[in-house]
């Protein structure tokens, strides 16, 4: 798809996610928060749900961490506009609370369109929830961090602990400032495989 495509149907998916009402979110949501960066991405990171600042001012990870999510990139020499960033609900749960599964399941089909649209090489899911959308039943976030999955369609999925939950936990943190570290090979792996064939819901390959 060209990239003039691609920007004109985010837009309308935007457009649609701004006036949604398909979970009950739509009532206590400030702003949506629908995700955004370079449709032609390699990369979409995807978090859990939109915070408070999210909310307010309907940017996906723009509080502190946001900030750490910015450094992370910085780290492998990427800026926030070289990739796409979203979330699994497009709308704050109150008072952050986890996501329904309802939600998900209503959220969903926006986040699938986004993946579609963009095309990315690899989906890098950030934290329990993100992970489990895309991994569902493999095991938790401990288990899976920093291994690389496939997935038919979705091609790479490559799981990393929450920028949020690694903030105030010095241990978390250098765990996720070195797993971060991997995504440059990461890359450079997976673009090394001719077409891999996509036989397997879910192929674990330890990295
Ligand atoms: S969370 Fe998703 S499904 Fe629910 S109202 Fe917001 S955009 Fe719609």
């Amino acid at each position: 798809m060209r990239l003039e495509e691609k920007q004109k149907k985010l837009a309308q998916l935007r457009q649609e996610i701004s006036k949604c009402q398909k979970c009950p979110l739509a009532k206590s949501r400030s702003r949506t928060v629908p995700g955004e960066g370079d449709p032609n991405a390699q990369i979409i990171f995807i978090g859990e749900a939109p915070g408070f600042n999210e909310d307010q001012q309907g940017i996906p990870f723009c509080g502190a961490a946001g900030k750490f999510l910015d450094e992370l990139l910085e780290s492998i020499e990427m800026k926030r506009q070289d990739v796409f960033i979203a979330n699994t609900l497009k709308c704050r749960p109150p008072e952050n609370r986890d996501p329904e599964p309802e939600e998900k399941a209503a959220c969903q089909p926006y986040l699938d369109q986004q993946i579609e649209i963009i095309g990315p090489e690899i989906i890098i899911t950030l934290g329990k929830h993100s992970t489990e959308t895309f991994l569902p039943g493999v095991g938790g976030i401990t288990k899976l961090r920093a291994k690389l999955f496939r997935r038919p369609g979705i091609r790479y999925i490559f799981p990393l602990y929450h920028p949020a939950a690694a903030l105030h936990n010095g241990n978390l943190r250098d765990t996720l400032i070195q797993d971060f570290k991997k995504i440059p090979d990461v890359l450079k792996k997976i673009k090394a495989e001719a077409k891999p064939a996509l036989e397997k819901e879910q192929n674990l390959t330890l990295f």
